[in-house]
């Protein structure tokens, strides 16, 4: 049987934290350093949170050491667990609904392929009672730049399923044109969503191979698979 994985990214895809993650982030670096950073400088949509982090840094004139880098993320972590409940997030229209069929599908399995850090997708996705929908991930914490987590995420699907998958039944879903660009770099297929702020236009100029308004209509989902 061929069998798929879906790849989600999480922010402006599955779920809008409702700027807790952001207001997190804004703030973790006065929490770990006692140094304010503008966030509004940085365009963060579709990056990786240490890759955000290497950002502010710059901004600050803070060598991105090991050590910064952790308490930069021990910081944000603890900020987002207050933010969350504060925030209004929800989850996006019809996700609910496909992540359960493709759970309950034999041919499909679900991961996720995030710019979050591993507990910070933990903890954004717990809030929203997902997170347990997911079998494994590739997170910043494996590397700061998107483009190298697909082989990650292909590496621990084998590990854990004991399947390769080749990159025609691998499907990247995402937010963003970074989601698209990732996708590409390992020859999966992409499916692109507009919920996230990009609009219509510009994640079709990138060339997904499939877009959506949104997945109000999770039908429409699951026709794509094996086209
Ligand atoms: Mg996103």
């Amino acid at each position: 049987m061929k069998k798929y994985l879906l790849l989600w990214d999480i922010d402006g895809t599955l779920v809008t934290t409702g700027k807790a993650g952001e207001i997190a982030m804004a703030q973790s670096t006065e929490r770990a350093f006692g140094i304010k950073s503008d966030l509004s400088k940085v365009d963060f949509r579709g990056r990786t949170d240490t890759w955000i982090g290497m950002q502010l840094f710059k901004q600050l004139g803070l060598e991105p050491t090991p050590e910064h880098l952790h308490e930069f993320h021990e910081a944000y972590l603890s900020c987002l667990k207050e933010q969350l409940p504060l925030n209004h997030g929800k989850i996006f229209p019809g996700i609910l609904e496909i992540l359960e069929q493709a759970a309950n599908r034999e041919n499909c399995v679900n991961a996720l392929l995030t710019g979050n850090l591993a507990r910070g997708a933990e903890l954004k996705l717990s809030h929203y009672s997902v997170w347990h929908y997911f079998e494994f991930g590739a997170f910043s914490d494996d590397s700061p730049v998107r483009n190298e987590l697909g082989p990650v995420a292909l590496k621990r699907a084998l590990e854990k399923t004991g399947q390769p998958f080749s990159p025609e039944n691998v499907y990247i879903i995402g937010d963003t044109p970074h989601d698209i660009a990732c996708g590409k770099a390992i020859g999966a297929k992409t499916i692109s969503v507009a919920t996230g702020g990009y609009s219509k236009e510009e994640l079709l100029g990138h060339e997904p191979t499939a877009y959506f308004d949104d997945f109000s209509h999770p039908e429409k989902f699951f026709e794509l698979l094996g086209r």
